[in-house]
């Protein structure tokens, strides 16, 4: 036998983790490590801190890692410091009473499904406000101890870290996330091993590892497909948030919606209601679908019980902004679904187009959640009224206000926002329900019981501490793209708590407006460089990678930033994340907002502002529309004078220097002998007792349950009761009333209306009889009057229904009164449609025939 120069196999390795080992008196750490409740208690942050002050910094406030890196003394050291080891029982104590409370079963159960989850900054898989609204969102069910899971990935590099270059070009950094020090923990199946989902793509599985974020009492399921079982193809899934081509979004949404429905199967979890936040989680109806069908249901029947459990909530009103696939790419992966569905390729894709048969439209994801939830919402009352047009292609014969889209106005977790001294101060000052009856606004009302120079000192404490934070914080970054280090520390020192304080911080997305302050620079110049009432702006936010114009406004406001007039008035604050936002939402004193009406669908952040006593200056859109009150704050009004984007931006801007320069630097700085202005402070209690109130996440959550949740619930129920009876009837009389439709003709019409038209306070008789074909009542009529409105939109002036008289065999008779109460042209028509009480809203069955 030859024998090889070398004969070696590849190593066989295995991913073994090494854990430092805790004292016995310190291993209730570990749990209390790796639940994200110490993110909105600053009882447990303390305790963290206090281990290791500097370890703590270092860490960037992730205890798990801070645990893994505490030093063998130091352990030692804490086990025999008294003090610190109450705290540590305490703090455990605080943590054990909460979670040993037993879930509330009276309320529905949710799964709740989103790309990305804003709960703290250690966790890198949020980009901005529909992941920070997903957190809270999580945090809040727990609070409120709501039986709820969610689904989401775990993301290897998440969304990037911001820095800029010398010229203020905006630079992304993916940092890979290392899994073992983060707060989550591995989910094992029944038999201790990591749990894995196989999730069908094509015509093979990709398999995901399933990490749990113990989010409070909540569990958060996170996907993780970067691992050893998947191709290279396939690894890079859940690799990063919004990066990728179009292939890869869909397969992200293939994870997202069926992987998420399996891993709950495989969990054993089944929930009353299944939250779509966003069109990209819709595909869970499909595997939905896919498993009523499999269970023995048809098509028709499965719909009917998806849709009666599942809400979509969109957040987007620029149609651009929701995922279209074309049908090559859309075909490639979920062509084999139609034939488990027992429906035809064209009937599925049709179900992610506004016009189904129209071949060119791509499968929209917004669409096709339209089509198989029951319930849709937006985000403010505005947003909610935006996505009724916007969606209105879908639903053919209403108008947009009469489509079924609801809204909830978002909210933010309470306890994650406001900052320690106002949770204390609230503490002392608000009445001890004050948690649990969060919306409560006599309870708020309280404040105006607080002394205006413990209000003032509070503000003073949280401005400096942001101050002391940006010093500590970008010294070194600055150091790094500002070159001349004596210029970076003349700019250190510039930072002044003194000044009036000014943020605007938020993703630069063009629509909202960074650069609106930025159109008369000698004005805005005059205004920040007042020696006797200096102002100061800070900036920060992210642009997305691939979006060129809002990196461009980040490069032109830093290099504004640069000028000597504008230097240290006007500051540029990188990387903005979850812990820079609670700095900045406590310690500015006013929160500025300039987006294009009506595209910002609700903001969040400016609420976060209104519990830690900063007050707004924003464009009545979104939340503010709703929120603003005389007093409380300013608002840019809503009124669009110019079509010209341009003319308008100067208006706008100029209102803006006028506010300031009339109203808010003046009232700020009318400051008594004590140093601070009373009728500043007014404003401030105003707009905690009068606004904060309103937009907790509380708030938003008791809404998502009796506007949706539990109407969703009851209803399913009910549908799904006997081996899903009602679900079956419905879906056969639909069928039946679709086979019929155009044979359903009418026999005969009458009316007292001249043709030449109506008058004021005359009644009129319309009297209509139909050949039902064999259906048992199962039409209705009504009258529908249109007018045209100033701005030229056709919106419903009246609907007078008709009232069944009778039938004599298939011949039903119908009669409407009709009668107009303002004389001025309508458009009138009579509208035809499905009538049954068993369908939740006219769109649940969108039949319509004009007659
Ligand atoms: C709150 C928050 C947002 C969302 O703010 P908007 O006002 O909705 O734009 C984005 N990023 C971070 C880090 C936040 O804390």
């Amino acid at each position: 036998m030859k024998i090889k120069a070398d004969y070696v196999n590849a190593p066989q390795w295995k991913e073994l983790t090494v854990k430092s080992r805790l004292p016995e008196q310190l291993k209730c750490l570990d749990e209390l490590a790796h639940n994200m409740w110490w993110a909105w208690n600053y009882e447990a942050r303390d305790l963290w801190r206090s281990l290791d002050e500097q370890l703590y910094e270092e860490v960037g406030h992730n205890p798990v890692l801070l645990l893994e890196r505490l030093s063998y003394d130091r352990k030692e050291e804490i086990v025999h410091d008294k003090a610190i080891m109450k705290r540590v029982k305490d703090v455990y104590g605080m943590f054990r009473k909460y979670m040993d409370v037993k879930p509330d079963s009276k309320r529905p159960s949710v799964a709740y499904f989103s790309m990305e989850y804003g709960i703290n900054q250690v966790l890198k898989i949020y980009s901005g406000g529909l992941g920070m609204l997903a957190g809270d969102y999580l945090k809040e069910a727990s609070d409120s101890n709501v039986d709820m899971c969610a689904v989401g990935f775990l993301y290897r590099y998440g969304y990037f870290k911001q820095s800029l270059s010398m010229d203020g070009q905006q630079i992304a950094n993916y940092e890979a996330q290392n899994f073992n020090s983060l707060p989550i923990e591995r989910q094992l199946d029944a038999d201790g091993n990591p749990l894995v989902v196989d999730v069908p793509y094509v015509n093979y599985l990709v398999h995901a590892y399933v990490w749990r974020v113990n989010v409070g009492r909540i569990s958060l399921y996170l996907l993780d497909t970067d691992n050893e079982m998947n191709s290279d193809f396939d690894k890079p899934i859940t690799h990063s948030l919004y990066g990728g081509d179009w292939e890869n979004r869909l397969k992200q949404e293939i994870l997202l919606g069926i992987g998420g429905i399996l891993t709950l199967k495989k969990l054993g979890i089944k929930k009353d209601v299944y939250h779509c936040n966003e069109g990209h989680a819709a595909l869970c109806n499909l595997q939905r679908l896919c498993d009523y069908v499999q269970g023995g249901l048809t098509f028709n029947q499965a719909l009917e019980l998806v849709r009666a459990s599942s809400l979509y909530t969109v957040h987007t009103p620029v149609p651009a902004g929701h995922d279209y696939f074309d049908e090559g790419l859309f075909g490639k992966y979920m062509g084999g679904y139609p034939s488990i569905l027992g429906i035809s390729w064209d009937e599925f894709i049709g179900m992610g187009r506004t016009n189904p048969d129209d071949h060119n439209e791509k499968f929209c994801m917004s669409t096709f959640a339209c089509n198989t939830c029951q319930e849709v919402n937006g985000v403010s009352k505005l947003h909610g009224w935006v996505s009724q047009k916007m969606f209105s292609g879908i639903w053919k014969g209403y108008y947009p206000e009469e489509n079924h889209v609801g809204y909830v106005t978002n909210g933010v977790h309470f306890p994650t926002w406001a900052a320690t001294e106002w949770r204390k101060l609230y503490a002392q000052y608000f009445d001890e329900s004050f948690m649990s009856d969060q919306s409560n606004e006599k309870i708020w009302h309280a404040i105006y019981n607080v002394p205006d120079d413990v209000i003032w000192d509070t503000r003073m404490g949280l401005k400096k501490k942001l101050t002391d934070y940006i010093r500590v914080k970008f010294r070194e970054t600055w150091l790094k793209n500002q070159g001349d280090p004596a210029r970076v520390v003349s700019l250190l020192e510039k930072i002044n708590p003194n000044a009036l304080m000014i943020g605007f911080c938020r993703r630069f997305a063009t629509y909202k407006r960074a650069h609106l302050l930025f159109t008369d620079l000698d004005r805005l110049s005059k205004i920040v460089n007042d020696p006797e009432h200096p102002v100061q702006f800070l900036f920060a936010g992210k642009a997305h990678p691939a979006d060129g114009a809002g990196q461009g406004l980040i490069k032109k406001i830093f290099e504004i930033s640069q000028r000597p007039e504008f230097l240290g008035k006007i500051i540029f604050l990188e990387d903005y994340d979850m812990q820079l936002a609670r700095r900045l939402v406590s310690g500015v004193d006013i929160w500025m907002n300039t987006p294009t009406r009506p595209l910002e669908a609700s903001g969040t952040s400016g609420e976060k502002a209104e519990m830690n006593g900063v007050v707004n200056l924003s464009v009545l859109d979104g939340w503010w529309l709703e929120g603003y009150r005389e007093g409380a704050g300013w608002a840019l009004t809503e009124k669009r004078t110019y079509k010209n984007q341009g003319y308008q931006d100067q208006l706008d801007a100029a209102t803006i220097y006028g506010l300031l320069e009339n109203e808010i630097i003046p009232l700020y700085y009318n400051k008594n002998d004590k140093g601070y202005s009373e009728g500043w402070i007014n404003v401030i209690k105003n707009s905690i007792a009068k606004i904060a109130p309103h937009y907790t996440m509380k708030r938003q959550l008791d809404d998502y349950y009796s506007k949706f949740y539990t109407k969703e619930a009851l209803r399913f129920k009910k549908l799904a009761a006997n081996d899903n009876r009602l679900a079956k009837d419905i879906a056969q009389w639909k069928e039946a009333v679709a086979e019929r439709w155009d044979s359903i003709t009418v026999v005969s019409k009458e009316t007292t209306m001249p043709s030449t038209g109506m008058e004021t306070g005359v009644e009129y008789k319309i009297r209509i009889v139909v050949d039902e074909q064999g259906l048992n009542d199962a039409i209705g009529l009504e009258f529908v009057s249109v007018t045209t409105d100033k701005n030229g939109e056709e919106r419903i002036s009246n609907v007078f229904p008709f009232k069944l008289l009778g039938n004599e065999g298939n011949l039903y008779t119908f009669e409407a009164v009709v009668e107009a109460s303002e004389a001025g042209t309508y458009k009138t028509g009579i509208r035809m449609y499905p009538k049954n009480e068993n369908l939740p809203h006219r769109q649940d069955f969108c039949y319509v025939k004009w007659i």
